[in-house]
């Protein structure tokens, strides 16, 4: 029988699939002995089964009743009960951390008898009140779904009554009338009785975690960090332990390095008399946790003891929620840490000197993804600005947009290709939409640990808070800065790196990472300048950088067809160029010599003349990039659109042929239009991409190759004649059949044997196709036999496997498919392993069962990303290639896959 439940001393910080990332660290921190409140974790199969059937399953209520007597037997107290009550928490917790997009219930167990126990044990009939109402408001609001505003406008009402502004202010007896208040809320809005059995309260929790999975918020959150909608929610049930009972109690969270900056030390926030997510809902500004050092010297030093001990057990960067209860501490929660991406290299750079994790764990620690990030530009400092203030610098980065105070406005901005930055005083799940199509985040309230900074890091968004000399006014819609007022729309720019806000547009330049990886650490360091942190990172990057081409296997190439594009992909440490598109140096002045080549039909010898003065032309373009690739493989792959992609567009030359015709403007003009019209609509093509195009093209246009192929070779006889080291490879674009390749082989190999007698040299051309036809794949063996390499042309390979056009169906209705769950991302992006996948898998198979040490690559633009560059490393492909951009992340995750594999 499957178990449901969990209790803390039953499980570890492995069984996250299970238990969830919250659940399976209090088990790790319960075994470790420190000081955890008893509790159980329901787990994420239960919530599976819920949602799957709509009901909650029959065994888990015996499996709770039994863990629920544990925890009351461990502690001697039992649920709700009337002298001495236990209290419990009823939290949420996926296997990836979700702040705050699903629910909590704090106090479970307080009804109208336990509430005097309550106060009676804890001394305290004011602290026991306040309690009471907050879990009324808290249930109502979560559990049973009224409207929340109701609880704050009572709670206001009775505050303006007394006279007082602070809750604090309030007493025993107000507080007691505030409950009765809530109560009615409870019984208008939903037609029964605020549920006084505490088991039932504990019950109806769980549920509702189980269902706040499924919520909007929630859902958005998952597709943007690519969390699996399938797996569902750990439910952990926890003892109370109050932070709340007066000046030495306290909550508050924590970090063993800083998780913005990198910067080793001890870095948190707290709060005095607060209970529990005070805190993370950046309500209050909080103190920082060095204060704590003064107030409360034996709980701090615990706390110190606690968080270098778990850092060295789980030997990374640790987050941590904890509460002080009367002087005693107590660890609510634990993880490791979410950190920016420039945290995530310097902590992985010192964890090695520490000698907490080898070169290849480190690699481990940092992705792809957060060196794209370190790519982007900063402000430059030498650009004029005006400074409206300075706050917490919550998540690195360079933001200028428009000011949007709401999701709405947030929104619209974004589709209307409107860069903006969202205020808000603070921030609360309901703002994610917000979040996600701001470029920045500015709150005026809360701190390095509120949600709009927590949610803000793990987005990789720029974020300023705190910024308390700002006065949001939603009401207006504006923003006011000392004497200053702005509305909505106003251009602003915030650096996450330093905490500053601006007005106006401030110039952004390279940042110092992406002066290193084009230029090298020497001059890396020098844009640094003093920053020491960026130095350090810097340093940090290139550190593993280097580990990582160190251990990877697969080689990284580029997608280059200017010298510009080359001369940047080497910088960034391209290895050779994988993919040179040819079809770019037929545009321009050349386009005419094509348009006579079409025009030619049955004149060979007007054909041949256009052909001809084609090639020196090309032949300049590949003994620029043959130059600069000079050692390097260069993969020119010949010329693959469809001719109709270099003629006019049809429409025009039938208004234009059509109106000459009504003005009867007859002569050589319209003679020439008229042919080209025939032409024209000869090669139309109503079905994008998929007819006379690639090696299909070639055999059509005689000659169309050859003219390629002579410029390429003899580009290369020219340099090697003055003693350079060209190393061309020809590719052969949408072959199907061994024996499309063969006769452009046959060809190719004629003009190599002429070129080598011509200018006296031996050239080693090797020739290879491109597989990204199913066919291709199916019969790679065939292939193999006239191959001197592959290389996989993921992004044909995706949309004759999916039999979708790729010009098409991404703006059309991608969106719906993501949504749907079709696929989780655009097959355009990542690699669909489970087909497409197969398909490479099966080509590289059958390719090296005909010749087994076969050279095989990728060129499509899956090169580049991070998800599949792993698949290709573990199918054994020897090279990606991607654009110039990507070739470092492709190189750091072509090491990370190797470490990461298990072969
Ligand atoms: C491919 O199809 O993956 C490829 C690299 O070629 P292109 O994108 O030019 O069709
Ligand atoms: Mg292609």
């Amino acid at each position: 029988m499957t178990k449901f439940v969990y209790n803390f001393h039953e499980g570890d910080k492995d069984m996250k699939d299970l238990l969830g990332g919250k659940g399976a660290n209090l088990a790790e921190m319960t075994k470790m002995g420190l000081p955890v409140p008893p509790g159980f974790t329901i787990t994420t199969d239960a919530c599976r089964e819920y949602l799957n059937k709509g009901l909650v399953p029959p065994e888990l209520e015996t499996e709770v009743t039994q863990a629920l007597r544990d925890v009351e037997d461990t502690l001697g107290r039992q649920l709700g009960d009337a002298e001495d009550p236990l209290l419990v928490s009823v939290r949420s917790g996926a296997k990836f951390s979700m702040p705050g997009m699903m629910e909590t219930v704090l106090n479970i167990g307080l009804n109208d008898s336990s509430v005097n126990g309550l106060a009676k044990v804890s001394g305290d009939e004011r602290f026991a009140w306040d309690s009471y109402r907050r879990l009324i408001q808290m249930f109502g609001k979560t559990v049973l779904d009224v409207d929340g505003d109701l609880f704050a406008d009572a709670l206001e009402d009775l505050k303006k009554e007394r006279g007082v502004t602070a809750d604090v202010d309030l007493t025993a007896d107000d507080l007691k009338g505030l409950v009765e208040t809530f109560k009615k809320i409870v019984q208008d809005a939903t037609g029964e009785p605020f549920p006084q059995d505490p088991r039932k309260q504990m019950d109806m929790g769980i549920e509702a975690v189980f269902r706040s999975w499924n919520t909007e918020r929630a859902h958005i959150y998952r597709r943007r960090e690519r969390i699996p909608h399938d797996l569902g929610t750990a439910v952990n049930i926890c003892t109370m332990v109050f932070g709340n009972m007066g000046e030495t109690s306290g909550t508050g969270v924590c970090f063993t390095r800083d998780p913005s900056s990198g910067d080793s030390g001890v870095y948190g926030d707290y709060l005095m008399n607060a209970q529990g997510e005070d805190v993370v809902a950046g309500i209050r500004n909080t103190l920082p946790l060095s204060a704590l050092k003064d107030t409360n010297r034996p709980v701090y030093d615990e706390l110190r003891a606690i968080m270098r001990k778990l850092e060295t057990h789980y030997k990374d960067l640790c987050d941590i929620e904890f509460t002080i209860e009367r002087g005693k501490l107590w660890m609510l929660q634990t993880r490791v840490g979410k950190r920016t991406a420039g945290a995530a290299f310097r902590v992985a750079s010192q964890l090695i000197d520490e000698k907490l994790i080898t070169p290849d764990e480190a690699l481990e620690r940092v992705t792809g993804a957060q060196l794209t990030q370190l790519m982007f530009p900063q402000f430059d400092d030498s650009a004029s600005r005006t400074l409206l203030t300075r706050a917490m610098a919550a998540s690195p980065g360079a933001a200028v947009g428009q000011i949007a105070f709401d999701n709405a406005a947030a929104i619209r901005m974004a589709h209307e290709g409107t860069p903006c930055i969202l205020v808000r005083r603070e921030t609360n799940p309901e703002d994610l939409p917000g979040m996600v199509a701001a470029e920045g985040v500015l709150t005026a309230r809360g701190g390095k640990t509120s949600h709009a900074a927590v949610v803000a890091r793990g987005m990789g968004k720029t974020c300023v808070c705190g910024a308390e000399e700002l006065d949001v006014d939603l009401k207006n819609r504006t923003l006011r800065v000392g004497d200053r007022v702005f509305g909505e729309g106003h251009v602003i720019s915030i650096d996450g790196t330093t905490g500053e806000v601006f007005d106006g547009k401030v110039e952004v330049v390279d940042s110092p990472v992406t002066t290193y990886l084009s230029h090298g650490l020497e001059a890396g360091l020098k844009a640094a300048g003093d920053d020491e942190d960026m130095a350090d990172l810097v340093r940090s990057v290139d550190r593993l950088l280097t580990h990582a081409d160190e251990v990877r296997r697969l080689e990284v190439r580029t997608n280059a067809d200017t010298p510009e594009d080359t001369e940047r992909a080497l910088g960034y440490g391209a290895q050779g160029i994988g993919l040179c598109r040819t079809e770019h140096m037929f545009l321009g002045e050349r386009r005419a010599l094509i348009e006579r080549v079409i025009l030619a039909e049955d004149d060979l010898a007007e054909r041949a003349e256009a052909m001809e003065a084609l090639v020196p032309l090309q032949k300049g373009d590949f003994l620029q990039m043959l130059e600069l690739m000079d050692g390097k493989p260069m993969t020119v792959r010949l010329i693959d659109p469809p001719l109709h992609e270099f003629l006019p567009d049809l429409t025009e030359l039938e208004v234009k042929v059509a109106v000459a015709e009504a003005l009867h403007k007859d002569g050589p003009e319209l003679a020439k239009d008229k042919r080209m019209l025939t032409a024209v609509r000869k090669m139309h093509e109503a079905n994008p991409m998929l007819g006379l195009r690639g090696v299909r093209l070639g055999l059509y246009l005689p000659g169309l190759f050859a003219l390629q192929i002579r410029a390429l070779v003899e580009a290369a006889a020219e340099l090697k004649a003055k003693g350079k080291d060209p190393r061309p490879e020809i590719m052969v674009p949408l072959v199907g059949s061994i024996r499309e390749l063969q006769l452009v082989r046959d060809e190719a190999l004629e003009i190599i044997k002429e070129t080598e007698e011509k200018y006296g040299t031996e050239l080693n051309i090797p020739i290879g196709c491109m597989v990204e036809l199913p066919r291709a794949a199916l019969t790679a063996e065939d292939l193999a036999l006239e191959a001197d390499f592959f290389s996989f042309g993921t992004n044909d390979l995706t949309q004759t496997t999916w039999g979708f056009s790729r010009d098409d169906v991404e703006g059309a209705f991608f969106g719906l498919y993501t949504e749907e769950g079709v696929f989780g991302v655009s097959p355009f992006e990542t690699i669909d392993t489970h087909g497409v996948g197969r398909l490479v898998k099966l080509g590289v198979k059958k390719g090296r069962s005909a010749k087994p040490d076969m050279k095989m690559g990728i060129c499509g633009e899956h090169g580049g990303d991070p998800d599949s560059v792993h698949f290709f490393h573990k199918v054994g492909l020897n090279y990606v290639s991607c654009s110039p951009f990507r070739v470092p992340v492709a190189r750091l995750e072509a090491g990370r896959a190797a470490v990461m594999s298990e072969d």
